[in-house]
């Protein structure tokens, strides 16, 4: 037989989730790299990561005049500046220390 939902219950499921939500935060902001080059490990939250976009042309009578944001940003090694690629897909922005835009006319 189902359990009867009570309000009390789902406010108790909702403060669980969103505590999970910030220990996922959290995680992300801790996530360790390494650098191939230098060994030096770098963490998410100390590093900068720059996000390059495109620009499509206005065409027709509505189209384009707009920006594009690629799906992988780049990082440096906090050591040796080294660089390297990553999906935003994997990793979000908004975990880095900072985000730089940097725009491709
Ligand atoms: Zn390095």
């Amino acid at each position: 037989m189902a359990k009867v939902a009570s309000l009390e219950g789902i406010e108790k499921r909702r403060a669980k989730i969103a505590k999970l939500h910030e220990q996922i935060d959290e995680d992300y902001r801790n996530l360790p790299f390494v650098c191939d080059e230098c060994g030096h490990t770098n963490v998410v939250k100390d590093t900068v990561i720059t996000v390059r976009h495109w620009y499509t042309s206005p065409h027709g009578c509505t189209g384009g005049d707009y920006w594009n944001a690629y799906d992988k940003g780049q990082f440096t090694c906090n050591q040796c500046r080294m660089r390297y690629d990553i999906s935003l897909k994997t990793v979000p922005a908004r975990y880095f220390k900072q985000r730089v835009d940097v725009f491709d006319k």
